[in-house]
Protein backbone atom coordinates (compact mmCIF):
# COMPACT_ATOMS: atom_id res chain seq x y z
CA UNK A 1 0.00 0.00 0.00
CA UNK A 2 2.86 2.06 0.81
CA UNK A 3 4.49 1.78 -2.60
CA UNK A 4 0.77 2.26 -4.36
CA UNK A 5 0.46 5.49 -2.18
CA UNK A 6 3.99 7.18 -3.16
CA UNK A 7 4.04 5.71 -6.63
CA UNK A 8 0.89 5.19 -8.13
CA UNK A 9 -1.48 7.62 -6.30
CA UNK A 10 1.40 9.78 -5.83
CA UNK A 11 0.46 11.50 -2.48
CA UNK A 12 2.60 14.16 -0.83
CA UNK A 13 4.25 12.92 2.40
CA UNK A 14 3.59 15.61 4.97
CA UNK A 15 6.45 13.95 7.06
CA UNK A 16 9.80 12.69 6.98
CA UNK A 17 11.90 11.00 9.38
CA UNK A 18 14.86 12.18 10.75
CA UNK A 19 16.45 9.27 10.42
CA UNK A 20 15.74 9.18 6.80
CA UNK A 21 17.37 12.03 6.25
CA UNK A 22 20.50 11.66 8.60
CA UNK A 23 21.25 7.75 6.66
CA UNK A 24 20.90 10.22 3.32
CA UNK A 25 23.34 13.22 5.14
CA UNK A 26 25.45 10.24 6.61
CA UNK A 27 25.48 8.57 2.91
CA UNK A 28 26.53 11.90 0.71
CA UNK A 29 29.91 12.28 3.40
CA UNK A 30 30.64 8.87 2.59
CA UNK A 31 30.14 9.02 -1.07
CA UNK A 32 32.16 12.11 -0.93
CA UNK A 33 35.33 10.49 1.09
CA UNK A 34 34.92 7.72 -2.24
CA UNK A 35 34.51 10.01 -4.98
CA UNK A 36 37.56 11.70 -3.61
CA UNK A 37 40.07 8.51 -4.06
CA UNK A 38 38.55 7.60 -6.62
CA UNK A 39 39.55 10.88 -8.69
CA UNK A 40 43.10 10.40 -7.30
CA UNK A 41 43.03 13.16 -4.06
CA UNK A 42 43.86 12.45 -0.85
CA UNK A 43 41.09 11.45 1.34
CA UNK A 44 38.66 14.29 2.53
CA UNK A 45 39.44 15.98 6.12
CA UNK A 46 36.74 14.98 8.98
CA UNK A 47 35.62 18.88 8.76
CA UNK A 48 34.82 17.99 4.72
CA UNK A 49 32.98 15.19 5.74
CA UNK A 50 30.97 16.79 8.39
CA UNK A 51 30.17 19.97 5.76
CA UNK A 52 28.99 17.38 3.05
CA UNK A 53 26.96 16.04 5.94
CA UNK A 54 25.35 19.06 7.21
CA UNK A 55 24.53 20.28 3.51
CA UNK A 56 22.23 17.74 2.82
CA UNK A 57 20.34 18.94 5.62
CA UNK A 58 19.80 22.16 4.08
CA UNK A 59 18.31 20.39 1.12
CA UNK A 60 14.40 20.16 0.97
CA UNK A 61 13.60 17.02 2.05
CA UNK A 62 9.93 16.92 0.99
CA UNK A 63 8.17 17.27 3.86
CA UNK A 64 8.68 18.13 7.61
CA UNK A 65 11.11 16.36 9.49
CA UNK A 66 9.98 14.03 12.01
CA UNK A 67 12.12 12.83 15.37
CA UNK A 68 12.04 9.91 17.32
CA UNK A 69 11.32 10.75 20.86
CA UNK A 70 15.02 10.14 21.99
CA UNK A 71 16.29 12.20 18.79
CA UNK A 72 17.22 15.55 17.93
CA UNK A 73 19.09 17.72 15.39
CA UNK A 74 22.14 18.23 18.09
CA UNK A 75 21.60 14.27 19.21
CA UNK A 76 22.37 13.04 15.81
CA UNK A 77 24.82 15.71 14.90
CA UNK A 78 27.06 14.34 17.31
CA UNK A 79 26.38 10.64 16.44
CA UNK A 80 27.11 11.79 12.71
CA UNK A 81 30.61 13.74 13.96
CA UNK A 82 31.48 10.02 15.96
CA UNK A 83 29.95 7.86 12.69
CA UNK A 84 32.56 9.62 10.52
CA UNK A 85 35.17 9.86 12.88
CA UNK A 86 35.49 6.14 13.45
CA UNK A 87 34.66 5.76 9.52
CA UNK A 88 37.92 7.82 8.60
CA UNK A 89 40.05 5.44 10.84
CA UNK A 90 38.36 1.97 10.14
CA UNK A 91 39.82 -0.29 7.31
CA UNK A 92 36.67 0.25 5.17
CA UNK A 93 37.16 3.73 4.39
CA UNK A 94 40.92 2.34 2.06
CA UNK A 95 39.54 -0.31 0.32
CA UNK A 96 42.52 -3.06 -0.88
CA UNK A 97 41.65 -2.64 -4.94
CA UNK A 98 40.73 -0.12 -7.52
CA UNK A 99 37.94 1.43 -6.95
CA UNK A 100 35.32 1.68 -10.50
CA UNK A 101 32.46 3.06 -9.40
CA UNK A 102 31.25 5.17 -7.05
CA UNK A 103 26.81 5.53 -6.60
CA UNK A 104 27.30 3.80 -9.75
CA UNK A 105 24.05 3.48 -11.52
CA UNK A 106 23.22 0.10 -12.86
CA UNK A 107 20.65 -0.83 -15.29
CA UNK A 108 19.29 -4.15 -16.66
CA UNK A 109 16.57 -6.68 -17.02
CA UNK A 110 16.38 -9.04 -13.96
CA UNK A 111 13.46 -10.98 -15.48
CA UNK A 112 11.62 -11.38 -18.35
CA UNK A 113 8.51 -9.80 -18.37
CA UNK A 114 9.39 -7.09 -15.59
CA UNK A 115 10.61 -3.82 -16.49
CA UNK A 116 14.69 -3.10 -16.01
CA UNK A 117 15.71 -2.95 -12.73
CA UNK A 118 17.92 -0.09 -11.94
CA UNK A 119 19.93 -0.29 -8.46
CA UNK A 120 22.48 2.74 -7.53
CA UNK A 121 25.52 0.60 -6.04
CA UNK A 122 27.41 2.69 -3.12
CA UNK A 123 31.23 1.06 -4.28
CA UNK A 124 32.43 -0.95 -6.60
CA UNK A 125 35.97 -1.83 -6.07
CA UNK A 126 37.96 -4.29 -8.41
CA UNK A 127 40.96 -6.68 -6.38
CA UNK A 128 43.32 -8.87 -7.84
CA UNK A 129 41.19 -12.01 -7.44
CA UNK A 130 37.20 -10.41 -6.98
CA UNK A 131 35.29 -7.58 -7.84
CA UNK A 132 33.57 -6.31 -4.58
CA UNK A 133 30.15 -4.63 -4.30
CA UNK A 134 29.15 -2.68 -1.21
CA UNK A 135 26.22 -0.89 0.44
CA UNK A 136 26.18 1.13 3.06
CA UNK A 137 23.18 1.61 5.87
CA UNK A 138 22.91 3.17 8.92
CA UNK A 139 20.83 1.69 11.97
CA UNK A 140 20.03 3.16 15.09
CA UNK A 141 21.18 -0.56 16.66
CA UNK A 142 23.63 -3.49 15.33
CA UNK A 143 21.81 -5.84 12.72
CA UNK A 144 21.15 -9.31 13.83
CA UNK A 145 22.26 -11.75 11.65
CA UNK A 146 18.30 -12.21 10.17
CA UNK A 147 18.03 -8.70 9.30
CA UNK A 148 21.72 -8.89 7.41
CA UNK A 149 20.11 -11.96 5.93
CA UNK A 150 17.16 -10.13 4.98
CA UNK A 151 18.95 -7.30 3.25
CA UNK A 152 21.05 -10.05 0.79
CA UNK A 153 18.08 -9.39 -2.14
CA UNK A 154 19.09 -6.05 -2.84
CA UNK A 155 22.69 -7.30 -3.52
CA UNK A 156 22.24 -10.13 -4.95
CA UNK A 157 20.87 -8.53 -7.71
CA UNK A 158 23.08 -5.70 -7.67
CA UNK A 159 26.15 -8.46 -8.19
CA UNK A 160 23.29 -9.59 -11.14
CA UNK A 161 23.30 -6.12 -12.85
CA UNK A 162 27.33 -5.50 -12.35
CA UNK A 163 28.84 -8.74 -13.56
CA UNK A 164 30.08 -6.83 -17.13
CA UNK A 165 32.32 -4.88 -14.67
CA UNK A 166 34.89 -7.94 -14.34
CA UNK A 167 33.19 -10.58 -16.53
CA UNK A 168 35.74 -13.26 -15.14
CA UNK A 169 36.01 -12.60 -11.65
CA UNK A 170 33.58 -13.86 -8.81
CA UNK A 171 31.58 -11.21 -7.14
CA UNK A 172 31.84 -10.64 -3.79
CA UNK A 173 29.03 -8.47 -2.00
CA UNK A 174 29.11 -6.90 1.84
CA UNK A 175 27.15 -4.69 3.73
CA UNK A 176 28.38 -2.18 5.83
CA UNK A 177 26.30 -0.90 8.60
CA UNK A 178 27.30 2.26 10.60
CA UNK A 179 25.45 2.46 13.88
CA UNK A 180 24.58 5.87 15.36
CA UNK A 181 24.86 3.83 19.24
CA UNK A 182 26.98 6.17 21.58
CA UNK A 183 30.11 4.50 20.83
CA UNK A 184 29.92 4.44 17.45
CA UNK A 185 30.04 0.72 15.27
CA UNK A 186 31.20 -0.20 11.84
CA UNK A 187 30.46 -3.07 10.93
CA UNK A 188 31.31 -5.14 7.56
CA UNK A 189 29.14 -8.45 7.09
CA UNK A 190 30.34 -10.16 3.60
CA UNK A 191 27.23 -12.56 2.17
CA UNK A 192 27.59 -15.66 -0.31
CA UNK A 193 26.64 -14.84 -3.47
CA UNK A 194 23.95 -17.91 -3.85
CA UNK A 195 22.69 -18.54 -7.45
CA UNK A 196 19.65 -20.60 -5.90
CA UNK A 197 18.85 -17.94 -4.06
CA UNK A 198 19.55 -15.30 -6.82
CA UNK A 199 17.19 -17.49 -8.56
CA UNK A 200 14.65 -17.25 -6.53
CA UNK A 201 14.86 -13.48 -5.82
CA UNK A 202 14.73 -12.86 -9.54
CA UNK A 203 11.12 -15.20 -9.26
CA UNK A 204 10.55 -12.93 -6.62
CA UNK A 205 10.71 -9.81 -8.76
CA UNK A 206 8.55 -10.89 -11.14
CA UNK A 207 5.91 -11.91 -8.96
CA UNK A 208 5.75 -8.08 -7.44
CA UNK A 209 5.77 -7.09 -10.71
CA UNK A 210 2.45 -8.56 -11.82
CA UNK A 211 1.73 -7.87 -8.38
CA UNK A 212 1.52 -4.24 -9.02
CA UNK A 213 0.07 -4.82 -12.69
CA UNK A 214 -2.81 -6.38 -10.90
CA UNK A 215 -2.95 -3.75 -8.27
CA UNK A 216 -3.16 -5.97 -5.01
CA UNK A 217 -2.01 -3.05 -3.17
CA UNK A 218 -2.78 -4.07 0.79
CA UNK A 219 -1.46 -2.32 4.19
CA UNK A 220 1.29 -4.48 5.51
CA UNK A 221 1.47 -3.36 9.45
CA UNK A 222 4.65 -3.67 11.23
CA UNK A 223 6.60 -1.76 13.57
CA UNK A 224 9.60 -1.60 11.82
CA UNK A 225 7.95 0.12 8.85
CA UNK A 226 4.78 1.81 9.73
CA UNK A 227 6.46 4.45 12.15
CA UNK A 228 8.72 6.44 10.04
CA UNK A 229 5.52 5.93 7.22
CA UNK A 230 4.58 9.23 6.03
CA UNK A 231 1.01 7.96 4.65
CA UNK A 232 -0.34 6.89 7.93
CA UNK A 233 -3.57 8.58 7.70
CA UNK A 234 -4.29 7.54 3.97
CA UNK A 235 -3.57 3.85 5.30
CA UNK A 236 -6.19 4.32 8.00
CA UNK A 237 -8.91 5.84 5.74
CA UNK A 238 -7.95 3.21 3.13
CA UNK A 239 -9.95 1.92 0.88
CA UNK A 240 -12.34 4.37 0.77
S1 LIG B 1 1.24 2.74 7.63
FE1 LIG B 1 2.28 0.73 7.51
S2 LIG B 1 0.81 -0.64 6.48
FE2 LIG B 1 0.17 1.47 6.09
S3 LIG B 1 1.10 2.04 4.13
FE3 LIG B 1 2.48 2.71 5.75
S4 LIG B 1 3.93 1.02 6.01
FE4 LIG B 1 2.16 0.19 4.87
Amino acid sequence: LKYYFRYVARLPEETVSASLVFGAAMHRAIEHHFRQLLSGAPAPSFADLFDVYQTRWHEPTGGEVRYAATESRQSLNAAAERLLKAFQTSRVAQPGGTILGVEEDLCGQIEPGAPMLRGIVDLIVETPDQLVLTDWKTSRARWSEYQVEDAAEQLLLYAELARDFAPRKPVHIELVILTKTKVAAIDRHPLPVDDRRLARTRRLVGRVWRAIQAEHFYPAPSPLTCGGCPFREPCRQWPD
